[in-house]
């Protein structure tokens, strides 16, 4: 039997292509820039294997040139250019990748830096251009050639006298529409942002010339338009260098060109994993809340990065909710991406990449808390109530992680204090961890149920957010010890002996039971108290639920 292959329905297939995989238009720069960039690799890699090819950095670069008047987009490469059969091959068939061939017949691992793989970007400039035209000579080859399409109805090929070997790609703008500005493609300015936003970590120099105002020589009001070619990509990303050669400057400096923030982090982690999934990462624990942060507006999320190429601007999976704040980057090699570039694949390396991301950003924490109590506090005041959300959200299932970063309000102390130092230097006889609600430490300070506690010498943590008590209530017991609120009813302090004495006195029972029925649906019961010392009378709770409690869950809409 005769065996056909399936041809792809290039008309088709391009318009459901280009309408529908990719959301921003802008990317055909990044496509078209990073095809650039695996030609120049290619030729890279030859040069690695064969002793009569040189490789000299500063010959290898990509050109952009914005043409205003008859609205072309020229993006110039000295990479290694395609022969006639590779310009049928590879742009006239659609998703037909010539790097994927080139990464498998020289057998270069997966991850290896070429970036191309689904044979597809090339067409995503078929969404800003009417004609395409690509003038091509291939590395070895005597001919140039020049390859013309408009897309849909198919393309020619001849032969076309080309010095350099190299690729430039000319783009006819279409025609602006009552939605969309083609026009601004030719746009300085615009050019250098989607350079800048994508294409910052390309390893060879991305150039375009650039317009420049200096002032005039003989008359100092007025100044003069010169161009000078620029660099416009910063090439080396920070986080492939050396931690060793950074400085902490280095990394403001990045935290701010990257718009993180615009306070000065209390903290940069820098990560990089050479592993079955191998990544580097930056990340910043803020020092100042953002505006937004405790809104639903808010939008946390990493930038994610394949290969020095942005993929996305928030990739929220690869942060939990507790740590929402922190902000920073993902590059990794080892993503499976989809066709578009725009999502991923599979999140399994994801899920991966952010399980480590999360224990790290626990552990340097937990080393800031250690190491620079007042940074930590810092940062705690901004995001402590995030941590203690954590605490409390996810059915208490984050609670392990999270216990160790907690700081409550120390009677002892007169200063924020962890769960481990609280239990470190607990009296041998004290047998919970107690600790008191109220709006403020000032108004704890007066409440009468404190005054036992205090008067036995233990210490007591002061819980002055709502959400305080319910995280303590998810994490039940810490190093063994259990928390109890001063205010409910057996504080685990009376002696045996001070209870019978108590039982003992009937005549107060006549009293207590009036009160009762004054108090009716006040109180539950009215008891004799050994913990009050300056005060009359206190209210104390029995059960799970403290009054305080009651009052959040009270004031909380149903
Ligand atoms: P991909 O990059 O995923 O392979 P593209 O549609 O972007 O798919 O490109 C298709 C193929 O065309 C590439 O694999 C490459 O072989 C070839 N190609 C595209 N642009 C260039 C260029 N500037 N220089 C050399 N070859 C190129
Ligand atoms: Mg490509």
């Amino acid at each position: 039997m005769e065996k056909r292959e399936f041809k792809a329905e290039s008309k088709r297939l391009l318009d459901l292509m280009i309408n529908s995989i990719y959301t921003h238009k802008e990317i055909f720069l990044r496509e078209l820039i990073s095809n650039s960039s695996d030609a120049i690799d290619k030729i890279y890699y030859k040069a690695l294997t064969d002793d009569n090819i040189k490789f000299n950095q500063e010959d290898y670069y990509i050109k952009i040139t914005p043409d205003k008047e008859n609205r072309i987009l020229t993006v110039y490469d000295t990479g290694i250019g395609m022969t006639k059969e590779e310009l049928e091959d590879n742009l006239g068939t659609i998703a037909r990748s010539g790097s994927f061939d080139f990464k498998k017949m020289n057998q270069l691992k997966d991850g290896y830096d070429i970036i191309g793989q689904f044979g597809v970007g090339f067409y995503s400039a078929f969404m800003v251009a009417d004609t395409i035209t690509v003038i091509t000579k291939a590395l070895g080859s005597d001919t140039g050639y020049k390859w013309v399409s408009e897309g849909a109805e198919g393309y020619t090929i001849e032969p076309f006298d080309k010095k350099e070997i190299g690729t430039e790609i000319i783009i006819k703008l279409k025609e602006n529409t009552e939605d969309e500005n083609y026009d601004e493609y030719l746009e300085e300015y615009k050019i250098q942002n989607i350079i800048k936003k994508y294409s910052d970590f390309v390893r060879y120099p991305i150039k375009m010339d650039v317009t420049k105002y200096k002032q005039k020589e003989d008359n100092e009001e007025e100044s003069e338009e010169y161009i000078e070619e620029e660099t416009i990509n910063s090439m080396v990303p920070i986080w492939k260098k050396n931690k060793s050669q950074l400085t902490d400057e280095d990394y403001e400096k990045f935290y701010k060109d990257k718009h993180y923030g615009f306070d000065k982090p209390v903290k940069h982690i820098h990560i990089k994993v050479e592993g079955t999934i191998r990544y580097n990462a930056i990340l910043y624990i803020p020092e100042n809340i953002p505006f937004d942060y405790y809104t639903k507006e808010y939008e946390k999320g990493l930038e994610l990065y394949s290969n020095g190429v942005l993929i996305m601007d928030k990739c929220s999976e690869l942060l939990p909710d507790y740590f929402s704040f922190v902000k920073g980057m993902v590059d990794s090699e080892d993503l499976s991406l989809n066709i578009s570039r725009e999502m991923l694949q599979h999140d399994r390396q994801l899920k991966f990449i952010a399980k480590n991301l999360k224990k790290k950003i626990k552990s340097e924490l937990l080393k800031l808390l250690n190491n620079d109590r007042e940074k930590y506090e810092k940062f705690y005041d901004s995001f402590g109530r995030q941590l203690k959300y954590g605490v409390y959200s996810d059915f208490g299932q984050n609670k392990e992680l999270l216990q160790d970063l907690l700081m409550f309000h120390s009677s002892k102390e007169k200063k924020l204090v962890t769960l481990d130092e609280y239990v470190e230097r607990m009296p041998e006889d004290q047998k919970y961890i107690y600790y008191a609600t109220g709006d403020s430490v000032e108004k704890i300070e007066k409440l009468p149920q404190t005054e036992l506690v205090l008067d036995k010498g233990y210490e007591i943590l002061y819980f002055t957010e709502d959400v305080d008590e319910f995280a303590i209530k998810m994490i039940m017991n810490y190093k063994e010890k259990e928390f109890k609120s001063v205010s409910s009813g057996d504080l685990g302090i009376e002696t045996e002996e001070d209870k019978n004495k108590d039982e003992s006195k009937e005549e107060n029972n006549k009293l207590f039971e009036d009160m009762k029925k004054v108090l009716s649906n006040k109180v539950k019961e009215v008891r004799a108290s050994k913990r009050l010392k300056n005060h009359p009378v206190c209210l104390a709770n029995e059960g799970e639920v403290s009054i305080e409690m009651e009052k959040v869950l009270k004031s909380m809409p149903n």
